[in-house]
């Protein structure tokens, strides 16, 4: 499951930047994930409750912000939110365009004590 092996990344750079901040445990973790970032949801939380448990996020304050994915379009230059990878241009319905924005999976803060 693809999930699972995001959990585990999420867990490894939580640990590292716990450890590089001489701090013991995660209080709050932050994320950030855009529509179009392949990821399921409740297959993410099922994994994040399977694999917390024991680490260093367990007793953390999990945030998820969904991003809205963006895209511009490759003839017309219009910006638009994008719901699927080929929804057309609203302006000119060209499909050719450019996602800058919802296909990623960020951790945006982790508060650490
Ligand atoms: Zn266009």
């Amino acid at each position: 499951m693809h999930e699972l092996s995001l959990v585990h990344s999420i867990i490894k750079l939580a640990s590292q930047h716990t450890k590089a901040n001489n701090a013991t445990k995660v209080d709050q973790i932050e994320l950030e994930i855009g529509t179009l970032a392949g990821v399921e949801m409740d297959a993410f939380l099922f994994a994040w409750n399977a694999s917390i448990p024991g680490t260093i996020l367990e007793n953390a304050k999990r945030i998820i912000h969904k991003v809205q994915a963006k895209a511009r379009c490759k003839s017309c230059g219009t910006e638009f939110d994008i719901q699927e990878l080929y929804d057309v241009c609203p302006q000119c319905a060209n499909y050719v365009h450019h996602i800058f924005r919802g296909k990623e999976l960020k951790l945006k803060t982790l508060v650490v004590s």
